[in-house]
C-alpha cells in the first residue's frame, strides 16, 4: 500500500514521471490535469465550467477540484494506494486531502516535489505545444501558471517538508535517473522514523 503524492512546476516532466512511478510501484495515477482535460474534451456540465480556468492558467476553485478529487479516491482501485499528480496544489487543497485521508484512516507514505528552473520550464513547454498543442502551453500563460506555482503550491512543499515527509528530486537529470531518485526518496522516507 503506497500512498505517493507528485508536486512540481508544470513542465518539470511530472507527468511522465508519474506514469513511470505508478507502473513501477503497482499503484494507479490520479492526475487533476488529465482529469480536467478529459471533461473538457467530453464537453461535461464540469467541462463547461472549469473551460476558462485551464484556458486562462488559473487554477479551478478548491471547491470543485476537491469534489472531483474525493469522488475518484473512493473508486475501488484506488483504496490501496495511489500516486496523485497535481494535486493538492494550494494549502486549501491540502487541508482537504488530510481529511480525506483520515476519514478512511489512512496517511500518506511521501511526497516527491520535483524541481526545475523557470528558464527550463518555459523552454520544454513551448515544445510540447508544438507537439501537444495544449490551450495553456503558450508563453504568456506559462509564466502566469509558474507564478501560480510559486505563490499557491511551493507553501504546501513546505509544509509537506515540516512533517518529515518530503523528498527533492532534480527534474533536469536524464529521465531515467529522474525515476531511479524519486524510487529511492520514496524508499528513504518510508524508512525515517
Ligand atoms: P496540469 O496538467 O497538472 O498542469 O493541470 C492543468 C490545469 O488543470 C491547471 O493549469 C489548472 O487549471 C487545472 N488543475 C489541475 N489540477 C488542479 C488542482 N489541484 N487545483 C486547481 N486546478 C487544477
Amino acid at each position: 500500500m503506497t500512498r505517493i503524492l507528485l508536486i512540481g512546476p508544470p513542465g518539470s516532466g511530472k507527468g511522465t514521471q508519474a506514469h513511470r512511478l505508478s507502473g513501477q510501484l503497482h499503484i494507479p495515477e490520479i492526475s487533476t490535469g488529465d482529469m480536467f482535460r478529459s471533461h473538457l474534451a467530453n464537453g461535461s456540465p464540469l467541462g463547461r465550467e472549469i473551460k476558462e480556468f485551464l484556458d486562462a492558467g488559473n487554477l479551478v476553485p478548491d471547491n470543485l477540484t476537491t469534489a472531483m478529487l474525493r469522488e475518484r479516491l473512493q473508486e475501488r482501485d484506488a483504496r490501496n494506494g495511489f500516486l496523485l499528480d497535481g494535486y493538492p496544489r494550494t494549502v486549501s487543497q491540502m487541508d482537504d486531502l488530510d481529511g480525506i485521508l483520515d476519514a478512511a484512516g489512512t496517511s500518506l507514505d511521501a511526497v516527491v516535489e520535483i524541481t526545475a528552473h523557470d528558464d527550463e520550464i518555459v523552454r520544454r513547454l513551448l515544445l510540447r505545444s508544438d507537439a501537444e498543442g495544449r490551450s495553456d502551453d503558450t508563453e504568456d500563460v506559462i509564466r502566469h501558471r509558474l507564478e501560480l506555482y510559486r505563490q499557491e503550491t511551493e507553501p504546501v512543499i513546505e509544509r509537506y517538508g515540516r512533517r518529515a515527509l518530503l523528498v527533492s528530486v532534480d527534474g533536469t537529470a536524464d529521465i531515467d535517473a529522474v525515476t531511479v531518485s524519486a524510487l529511492q526518496g520514496i524508499e528513504a522516507v518510508r524508512a525515517r522514523p
